[in-house]
């Protein structure tokens, strides 16, 4: 076995680029496995930066903090999907770096992500790229009501426009500074689901268990896993078209792949990131191996084994909203009383302000079954204030 595949064994160093929650859980994750963790954040406070044996301050551009990030690390991973894939590459000349600056690169880029889910025969919504007046002016009615989209730099559903006339397209473009969009047919959603496969450097793929996801406002608020709460048929076609696109990419690490299942039944890609997701929150306590742990093992070569789901879980998303329930002025959740409820994890990230749409943590809530975790889930959310579902 040549060096560059040898397993990196718990007393190593693992490096990852991005500060944010997800990298937090990680460097949680890594610790509690043995590892030291060195984070590259140019933010002080970072959630990820905070709790790091390391933090390297600087941006994901500056050779040298990509430099000393590669000196202290044995392996480098990514937390934050709009990571420069040239930074990516870079550090692959020196140490393993997973997922590859190509497969991140892929998932940055709207248009090319979609042409790999062609690739990969996993149907996605219609869609046109705009790029010139002239794609704008092509556009088929058969596209609208649409979705207006940029092809880089979307979260959360930032940089998008529901368009429903040729007129709201065109007016959408311009507020958008005609930067390179995508247009996707708005179809009619039964609902939405993700599933998360974790891929190793031999091909090895095991995923969590099917995820159906409630988004509000364009962001995730709940997410529910339990057997059932998608239709098994569903469910079997969302895997496998997940570990195809994982397998397409020739990927390495932990793949988030979104879907909408339509009115009709059908299964519809939606998009692909990168790293750990919100969506994959409950597998830190409902499953026997949560997705940072895989994305450990993934990077460091270790086996991948199929996580096993002990509780039905329910996860919501703690919004910055939350602190301004009664007003103005930030107030801290009634935290005490909803971890009187049981089977209540509290998972915040340490972020010192709360903004509306801001994520500050989650709630898992898991339960011996799933009727049992909605109604504790719907208790825990009147409490906190968040709308039930
Ligand atoms: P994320 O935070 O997941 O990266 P994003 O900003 O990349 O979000 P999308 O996932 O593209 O945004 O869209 C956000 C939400 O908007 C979807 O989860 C879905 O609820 C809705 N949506 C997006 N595209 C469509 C579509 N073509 N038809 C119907 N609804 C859509
Ligand atoms: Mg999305």
């Amino acid at each position: 076995m040549s060096a560059v595949n040898a397993t990196i064994l718990p007393g190593a160093t693992l490096g990852v680029l991005g500060g944010g929650q997800l990298g937090r859980m990680f460097v949680h994750a890594a610790q509690s496995m043995g590892y030291f963790t060195a984070v590259l954040d140019a933010d002080p406070t970072s959630p990820a930066g905070l709790v790091s044996h390391h933090h390297v301050r600087s941006g994901y551009e500056d050779p040298q903090g990509l430099a000393e990030l590669a000196r202290l690390s044995a392996a480098v991973t990514t937390e934050f999907e709009n990571v420069p894939a040239a930074a990516l590459q870079t550090l692959a000349l020196t140490r393993p770096v997973s997922p590859a600056g190509e497969a991140v690169a892929i998932a940055q880029d709207r248009a090319a992500e979609k042409a790999h889910f062609v690739r990969c025969g996993v149907p996605c919504a219609p869609y046109a790229e705009i790029t010139t007046p002239e794609q704008l002016a092509a556009v088929g009615a058969n596209l609208l009501p649409g979705i207006l989209k940029t092809t880089r730099m979307g979260y959360d559903g930032k940089g998008q426009a529901r368009v429903r006339t040729a007129a709201e397209l065109a007016a959408a473009w311009d507020d958008m500074g005609r930067v390179d969009c995508v247009l996707e047919k708005m179809l009619p959603l039964a609902h939405e689901c993700s599933v998360i496969v974790a891929r190793g450097r031999d091909g090895t793929i095991v995923n969590l268990p099917v995820q159906r996801n409630l988004h509000r406002d364009g962001i995730l608020a709940v997410t529910e896993v339990h057997e059932g709460n998608v239709p098994p048929a569903q469910a079997q076609q969302a895997v496998a078209a997940a570990q195809s696109v994982a397998q397409g990419l020739d990927y390495v690490g932990v793949l988030c792949v979104e879907f909408f299942v339509l009115e009709d039944g059908s299964l519809v890609v939606n998009e692909i990131a990168p790293r750990p997701h919100n969506s994959g929150h409950y597998s830190q306590n409902a499953l026997d191996v949560s997705q940072f742990e895989l994305q450990v093992r993934c990077m460091t070569g270790l086996p991948l084994v199929q996580p096993r789901q002990h509780s039905a879980a329910v996860m919501l998303n703690l919004l910055g909203d939350l602190w301004f329930k009664d007003g103005t002025t930030a107030s801290t959740p009634a935290w005490d009383q909803v971890l009187a409820l049981p089977g209540t994890h509290l998972h915040l990230y340490g972020k010192a302000d709360a903004k509306r749409a801001r994520k500050m943590g989650h709630l898992n809530i898991t339960a011996a079954t799933p009727e049992r975790a909605h109604a504790v889930a719907l208790q825990a959310a009147a409490i906190l204030g968040i709308a039930p579902f």
